[in-house]
């Protein structure tokens, strides 16, 4: 099968930005992810493909392998330099978490017995309203790569070691001589018996064929602060991949995902709602029940409220992140015009309108006289 192009899969141009590569993929994996789309069976297969994109062009050097030679540049059946992951192409897709790996072994450096550094994961949190407002602790389910507990990351079956490769004595490099019309010039290559690696493994381990990694299900318990806003992202150190010949673990970036509210919307670390009175309420002014993060208030509507008026819930807010106070509740009144009257009700409101005279409808009354000017123009 043909693949499609990477930057057409994210829908960005060829000189997108890291941050545009970014969003594009947010906004299409939460599109395509498998939970939010159960009876999509293409859900699934797309989710991948835009992963697999992300994969390559979030990464600096993949993504210029990737300009320079298509997708032969970073198909880790090619052996190019991002070969070795088992994982690169085969992603699980966890229950409402899913992880999205960086790769492993991508950055092959001279010394393939340095220390590297695991590649940082991404994760997505789904919390609600309140708990944005009030912050919470969520346990987040990702999937990881681990060192191998069967070979403690050496990738030999126990009880046996890897040896130091023969042809390039472990530097994983050969040097080569090449004669050219300018003298003898000496270039370096990856060594064709240990791939690289600088070692030769006899027995590969059973658990992890030999890469020394596993892929393992972890949980890790999130405090996610109260005041958290949508898109947010939260690190937690060291929950990443493994690294490598001893380097430091990669770090885990939840992005917080707030789901919206059927109430309330946020406005900076505002609380906005709408409040429907009846036309009887609002004329002649009442205590009314209001809702608020902390539950209901009552409120009195002085009379002749109008449709539009905004009153002020003081401190009713969401908590200013990392700070003192909180933002305010402004609820806006709306105005429910009743339906289904009864005879007696349409007899009692017709009767009403009678009484009624220019001095209960101001605004109608300017609004009219606005509409004479014009005619009269
Ligand atoms: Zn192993
Ligand atoms: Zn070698």
């Amino acid at each position: 099968m043909d693949k499609r192009d990477y930057y057409e899969v994210l829908g960005i141009p060829k000189n997108a930005s890291d941050d545009e590569i970014k969003k594009a993929f947010r906004k299409l994996a939460k599109e395509h992810h498998p939970d939010l789309n159960p009876d999509d069976k293409s859900a699934e297969s797309k989710f991948k493909e835009v992963n697999e994109a992300y994969e390559v062009l979030s990464d600096k050097e993949k993504r210029a392998r990737y300009d320079q030679f298509g997708h032969s540049g970073v198909d880790p059946n090619f052996g190019g330099g991002y070969g070795g992951s088992p994982f690169g192409q085969d992603i699980d897709l966890g229950d409402i978490f899913s992880s999205f790996f960086g790769g492993f072994g991508g950055r092959r450096q001279n010394n393939p017995n340095a220390p590297r550094r695991g590649s940082d994961l991404e994760t997505t949190v789904y919390i609600s309203f309140e708990e944005a407002a009030k912050g919470t602790t969520k346990q987040v389910s990702y999937q990881t790569i681990q060192n191998c507990t069967d070979c403690s990351g050496t990738g030999a079956e126990k009880g046996t070691t890897a040896r130091t490769c023969s042809a390039c004595g472990g530097t994983g490099q050969v040097k080569i001589n090449q004669r050219t019309p300018f003298g003898v010039v000496q270039t370096s290559r990856t060594c064709d018996s240990c791939k690289g690696n600088g070692k030769i493994i006899d027995t590969p381990c059973k658990k992890c064929s030999g890469t020394g990694r596993t892929r393992v299900t972890k949980n890790v318990d999130v405090t996610i602060p109260a005041g958290i806003s949508n898109e947010q992202i939260l690190s937690v150190g060291g929950h990443g991949n493994a690294g490598q010949n001893g380097g430091q673990p990669g770090d885990l970036h939840v992005y917080v995902n707030v789901r919206p509210h059927p109430i309330f919307e946020r406005r900076g670390d505002d609380v906005w709602c709408e409040l429907p009175l009846t036309f009887a309420q609002a004329a002649l002014g009442a205590e009314v029940t209001v809702p608020t993060l902390d539950g209901t208030v009552s409120y009195n509507v002085h009379e002749s409220t109008q449709p539009g008026d905004v009153f002020k819930l003081k401190g009713k807010g969401i908590p200013h992140l990392g700070g003192r106070g909180r933002g305010d509740q402004f609820v806006k009144v709306t105005i429910e015009v009743p339906k289904n009257l009864s005879a007696k009700q349409k007899s009692i409101l017709k009767e009403f309108e009678q009484e009624c005279n220019e001095k209960n409808y101001h605004k109608r009354n300017g609004f009219f006289s606005k509409f004479k000017d014009i005619l009269s123009d």
